[in-house]
């Protein structure tokens, strides 16, 4: 334990856990999904809340800049994803700009008619492919195919090609400039959900020469609960049309036209009103990871990673947890997944010792790593206590056997 000690007392990124509402004793591994509250955060919304809204009412568009946050906060996440100013977006969810972002993909190959993804992709992006696929006299078609197949169904039909870049379940990471580069070959345009990369592994858009990105809020930006996604398109594509033809996207919102003519770059991308609050609490998320040095998050993810991976082990070989994730750290993102068939009741028990994972159907245990805001130390800790859970068979109470309506 000394030597894990030595390690917190080492990292460059420690002071940043004061900076969080984290009560003493708990260890939060599930930043991956629903990022910690930034203290800055409070104060941020009281000030747009009570000043913002409440003092200066509608004037507060112009005065408070609200009208410039999608442009505003998108060019900060610009620089956390390898991309330039004006070239991403704050907006809506992620599920809706992957519709948007797929449907710009396809306008630009009208003469392709597929929508490729892999098997096993975060459901929602299927859902939304699926979705354009009945849309318009079923003129376009959704195909899955196990990851290992991806590349020999890249044919001359594929239009556009969908992938998480952090896969949700296993971390299994893609080589972004790689697969970008094979799908290019083929004349297939790209779009990368990043939710689970943004503010977690360094991602580089435009080194890789991507195409479309979109990604998510809440998780490692730590925007809170549903806030608002992100949209990148090269500027490349800045003329492509996304089917969702709002008119904060029009050329002249307030000239009030009848006719929708799209916005030069990537405001074509907007739809409608912001939602202010959310963006306000983005914001101080965002302000907050920009401050942290890229490389050092990462490899402090890694290296958090490989300490949980190493005290996880005993507990595989004696209560029968199966690693899921890949171990090469190139390959990897910042969660660790297991499966066991008792995953969703052990990680009920584990929540009793205040140690928060989560459960995703059938049987995989995730702990997200948040280098922001957990310790070397909460990793020996967090198995120390999955023991406990195991030995004394915590797992098997009543109360724990049963699903909730969020896992
Ligand atoms: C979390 C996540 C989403 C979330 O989509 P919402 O529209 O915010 O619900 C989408 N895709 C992936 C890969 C995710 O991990």
């Amino acid at each position: 334990m000394e030597a894990v000690e030595a390690m917190d007392a080492a990292d460059p990124l420690q002071h940043f856990r004061d900076e969080f509402v984290l009560r003493d004793g708990l260890i939060y591994l599930d930043g991956n999904s629903l990022g910690a509250l930034p203290k800055a955060t409070l104060e941020r919304i009281q000030q747009t809340v009570l000043q913002e809204w409440g003092q200066g009412l509608i004037t507060s568009w112009t005065e408070a800049e609200w009208i410039e946050a999608p442009r505003r906060i998108g060019d900060k996440i610009a620089q956390l994803i390898g991309a330039e100013a004006g070239e991403v977006v704050a907006c809506d969810s992620t599920s809706v700009n992957i519709f948007k972002a797929l449907s710009a993909a396809l306008s630009l190959k009208s003469d392709r008619t597929v929508m490729l993804t892999e098997a096993g992709n975060f459901p929602t992006d299927g859902y939304m492919m699926q979705g354009l696929a009945k849309f318009g006299g079923a003129a376009y078609e959704f195909k899955a195919v196990p990851r290992d197949r991806l590349f020999d169904a890249l044919n001359d039909d594929v239009a556009v090609l969908l992938l998480t870049h952090v896969h949700y379940k296993t971390a299994a990471m893609h080589d972004m400039a790689e697969v970008t580069r094979r799908a290019h070959d083929a004349g297939a345009l790209v779009v990368w959900d990043l939710s689970h990369s943004t503010g977690a592994v360094e991602v580089d858009l435009n080194g890789a020469n991507a195409d479309f990105a979109v990604g998510c809020g809440y998780k490692y930006l730590n925007g809170g609960p549903g806030a608002p996604a992100f949209l990148y398109a090269a500027k490349r594509h800045h003329h492509a049309q996304p089917i969702l033809s709002g008119w904060f996207g029009h050329a002249r919102p307030f000239g009030f036209e009848e006719d929708y003519e799209a916005a030069a770059g990537i405001d074509r991308f907007q739809c409608g009103t912001p939602p202010i609050l959310g963006m306000a609490a983005l914001e101080s998320g965002v302000d907050q990871i920009l401050r942290a040095d890229p490389a050092a998050v990462r490899q402090k993810s890694i290296g958090l990673v490989e300490l949980l991976i190493k005290e996880m082990e005993p507990l595989c070989k004696e209560f029968g947890f199966d690693l899921s994730s890949p171990t090469n750290p190139t390959q990897l993102g910042s969660h660790v997944a297991y499966s066991h068939p008792n995953a969703y009741a052990m990680v009920q028990a584990l929540k009793a010792r205040d140690v928060i994972g989560d459960f995703r159907t059938p049987d995989t245990i995730r702990f997200g790593i948040t280098p922001l805001y957990l310790r070397f130390t909460d990793m020996v800790e967090a198995a120390r206590r999955l023991r406990l859970v195991c030995e004394q068979r915590e797992w098997e109470r009543a109360e724990y056997q049963t699903l909730a309506a969020v896992t």
